[in-house]
């Protein structure tokens, strides 16, 4: 488990408007684990109706030893209760934190329990299930005479949702080094922690069939998500999500290259949040041995790399460029490579009409946003159903067929059967993928002139057929 204070490295002391908590005794390095610790009580959501559950905390808590008893008799108890049962399933609810193989348990534990919270905790709990115990490690350094904090909360959000959070389920108003911003600097992080809520809403929405059907768009994301981190906290541990889906983007299209480090990265992170007897670093320590034995891998193999090609002595800033697949500046008038996605992307990894991304605008707004760089959205026409507007059932360069619809506006009739046939190639620069659940996916095209009939194209039309 990395380093361990082997004697306790702080003092349970009174706070003001707090209670009681938890103040280091000495500087702790951040990865230290400051606390592991079996519950005194614990109780299961799962263990049947409130009288069960009554009857459970009963026995446990009158087993007590009498220290013990009278520690968990003097915790807080933020709900009413008119009798000592009451009082002590309030302390329970109140004090509990999970644990168990799923974290349907609350548990009661003598120190852990005593520690406070803030947004932007120097610490954080663990259930771990391989020694049966809960850890609190130091996410960051913390000095001696700081207070030890962990988070209560669910997720990081902005400033309002952890105020009502914690207002309804703690009954107490955070003011916390996060929650005291100036109000420039609050609302300028609540924009980030929103724009990484929705990357997670986002990849999460996106499941399984994205990893394989927009790796690209979804690497763009996490990348994303960790550079707003990074612009707000100096460690990236609160970031438990990016690296694995990173590693699983990899991995689901064959890139055991990139996984591996991927796999790198989450074992240093869980090694400092969780402690190398925790099974998640044991799975991913496994992972970085071998990636391709991940469930996902083969689902894809258009990214397919080998351990091999991991590349060395890089400069770090190179090294990045590779692991998130930046684009290279090309100089003017270097040949393009049609196999490149990111220039040429799929239906699915064309930036979405709702949002602003950064991986092809430069601002932020969508009414605004400029192309920050070319793409062409490149497809083979497979039939055609209509002109005005123009409807036809297209091939991309993912082997994937949909029918689209492109719309020009009042011009839309400016296309012409001869010019628009079944085997020729569609080219529209900086396209805009709109789809909604009610209707086919289309693209609008507010400038026609940006779409290259197939005349002009005939030597792409035969290069686009080898990608498939
Ligand atoms: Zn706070």
């Amino acid at each position: 488990m990395g380093v361990t204070a082997s004697q306790p490295i702080y003092t349970v002391e009174d706070i003001p408007g707090k209670g009681k908590g938890l103040i280091a005794t000495k500087d702790i390095a951040k990865g230290t684990r400051i606390i592991s610790e079996k519950p005194i009580v614990s109780i299961s959501h799962s263990a049947g109706d409130i009288e069960q559950l009554h009857l459970s905390m009963h026995q446990q808590v009158n087993s007590l030893r009498e220290a013990e008893k009278r520690e968990f008799l003097s915790m807080t108890n933020i709900y009413p209760h008119e009798n000592s049962t009451e009082d002590w399933f309030g302390i329970v609810r109140t004090n509990a934190l999970p644990m168990g193989p799923n974290l349907d348990a609350g548990g009661v534990f003598l120190h852990a329990c005593r520690i406070n919270h803030a947004c932007d905790s120097n610490a954080t709990n663990f259930w771990n299930e391989n020694i049966n115990q809960l850890t609190i490690h130091a996410i960051r350094d913390i000095r001696r005479g700081e207070e030890i904090t962990i988070s209560y909360l669910s997720s990081l959000r902005n400033r309002r949702a952890r105020q009502d959070e914690l207002r309804q389920n703690f009954k107490f108003t955070c003011s916390c080094r996060l929650c005291s911003l100036p109000p420039d600097q609050s609302r300028d992080n609540d924009a980030k922690l929103d724009r990484i809520h929705e990357i997670d809403r986002i990849i999460e929405q996106g499941g399984i069939e994205a990893l394989v059907s927009a790796p690209r768009r979804m690497l763009g994301y996490v990348e994303e998500q960790i550079q707003l981190w990074r612009d707000m906290s100096p460690n990236e541990v609160g970031l438990g999500r990016a690296y694995p889906d990173a590693f699983q983007i990899a991995i689901a299209n064959g890139d055991v290259a990139r996984a591996r480090i991927f796999a790198e990265k989450v074992v240093a992170l869980y090694l400092t949040t969780l402690g190398d007897d925790s099974p998640d670093v044991s799975q991913y320590k496994a992972l970085f041995r071998d990636p391709a034995s991940h469930e996902y891998y083969g689902m894809s193999m258009r990214w397919k790399t080998s351990m091999e090609e991991i590349p060395l002595e890089l400069h770090p800033q190179v090294f990045e460029d590779w692991l998130w697949m930046r684009r290279e500046e090309s100089p003017e008038g270097r040949l393009t490579d049609l196999r490149d996605l990111a220039t040429f992307p799929s239906f699915s990894d064309l930036p979405d009409q709702s949002h602003c991304e950064s991986d092809y605008f430069d601002c932020s707004d969508v009414a605004t946003r400029r192309p920050a760089r070319h793409w062409c959205f490149l497809a083979e026409i497979q039939d055609v159903l209509g002109f005005s507007p123009l409807h036809v059932v297209v091939k991309d360069v993912n082997g994937v067929v949909l029918p689209l619809l492109v719309y020009t506006g009042p011009t839309g009739d400016q296309f012409s059967a001869s010019k628009i046939r079944r085997g020729y190639t569609l080219a529209i620069l900086y396209a805009v993928r709109h789809t909604t659940i009610f209707r086919k996916p289309w693209i609008h095209l507010k400038k026609p002139k940006m779409v290259k009939r197939p005349a002009d194209l005939s030597l792409i039309t035969g290069q686009v057929a080898e990608l498939k």
